[in-house]
């Protein structure tokens, strides 16, 4: 019988004379990994394991201090300022203009970029390290999340496609220091979104299975990029990676954001927390994610809900993008740090969490 996942690695030579080495022949073998769903392509590169410093540099603290002192007195996240300068939800959609859960707070972005668009104040604290992204705080976040799904899908029915994300600090995206995640939905679904769900319904055509649940049960079979689990949540390393140091965690029984339930955001919290442990162990200081969810108004089998995270490049002055023409243009990844080697990693840090089960 034909495997249903197949972990493809193509292998490439590549020839030049090295004036390293004397102008000898040199000969460096690549290997190029395609996504069992996407086919997505990424490049490793064996001489380049290890020179993560080289491409991406080293987080300057005094920099990150400079510009959170410098930008802190006029955040409009910061004390009480977002009570009167940050916009507010129709009462009809969310009671109050805008969702409260601690110090969390959700709101409309001033400036969307989809239907609907909400950004998701993390916290009160103006500038964190990575390593302070507590189960605690990303808990109160996706609560805040949680709750203005089940609004959003009362109040509008036609934004079927909802996702949340994050960027945090300038080299991934962000526009201000102070930690916040964002929310999209939309009628259409988001170009990537749009090929998982696609592609993830051809595979249950084909198996009668679902991806994403056949995924989970292989990783943990071969286990080199199986992290563990946090209750229904599979946490591994992508084998062909679309950006550095890629973790998912994979929620085994929802298939869209409304049926997520609280335990399973608190145990993506928990999971979520201990990746940005682990990053900060090395050495980064930035990361998007986004939790993919199928359309809200239906049981997508051939889906789970799963989130995406990854580093960027470090912050420092004058700092080099990390996404060239070959993630852009391209749309291949580079790999620095192996899949396999980051799960090593990972499993580690996800040791210390309290009532997490072993692999
Ligand atoms: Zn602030």
């Amino acid at each position: 019988m034909k495997e249903k996942i197949r972990f493809e690695i193509h292998l490439q030579k590549s020839m030049f004379h090295n004036p390293m080495f004397d102008n000898g022949l040199d000969t460096q073998e690549l290997e190029i990994r395609k996504d069992p769903l996407t086919g997505r392509q990424s490049v490793f590169n064996p001489r380049l394991e290890g020179k993560a410093a080289v491409f991406f540099g080293s987080s300057d603290q005094e920099l990150i201090d400079r510009i959170a002192r410098e930008s802190e007195p006029k955040c409009f996240l910061c004390e009480d300022r977002w009570k009167r300068m940050t916009p507010t939800y129709p009462e009809s959609m969310v009671p109050g203009g805008r969702v409260i859960v601690g110090e969390t707070v959700l709101f409309p972005n001033l400036f969307p970029v989809s239907r609907v668009h909400a950004v998701i104040r993390v916290g009160a604290r103006h500038s964190i390290a990575l390593r302070d992204f507590s189960p605690e705080l990303v808990g109160e976040a996706f609560r805040a999340a949680r709750e203005f799904s089940d609004l959003l899908y009362k109040a509008d029915g036609a934004s079927r496609f909802v996702t949340l994300n994050g960027n945090y600090l300038g080299p991934a995206g962000a526009s201000i220091p102070h930690p916040h995640f964002q929310m999209l939905g939309s009628d259409l679904p988001f170009t990537h979104l749009e090929e998982l769900l696609r592609l993830s319904h051809a595979y249950r055509e084909a198996h009668s299975t679902c991806f994403w649940t056949d995924l989970i049960e292989k990783e943990r079979q071969i286990s080199q990029r199986f992290i563990g689990e946090t209750g229904g949540v599979s946490w591994l390393t992508s084998f062909s990676p679309q950006g550095t140091n890629e973790v998912l965690g994979i929620v085994g029984d929802a298939t869209n954001l409304r049926e997520m339930t609280a335990e399973d955001f608190e145990d993506l919290a928990r999971g979520f927390s201990a990746v940005m442990r682990a990053y900060a162990a090395l050495g980064h200081s930035t990361f998007n994610f986004s939790l993919y969810s199928g359309p809200q108004d239906q049981t997508e089998k051939s889906f789970r809900c799963f989130l995406r995270i990854i580093t960027r490049q470090n912050v420092y002055a004058n700092y080099r993008t990390d996404d060239y023409f070959l993630q852009k243009l391209l749309r291949n990844e580079i790999i620095l740090n192996t899949p396999e080697k980051l799960a090593q990693h990972m499993v580690r840090e996800f040791a210390s969490i309290p009532g997490k089960r072993r692999p």
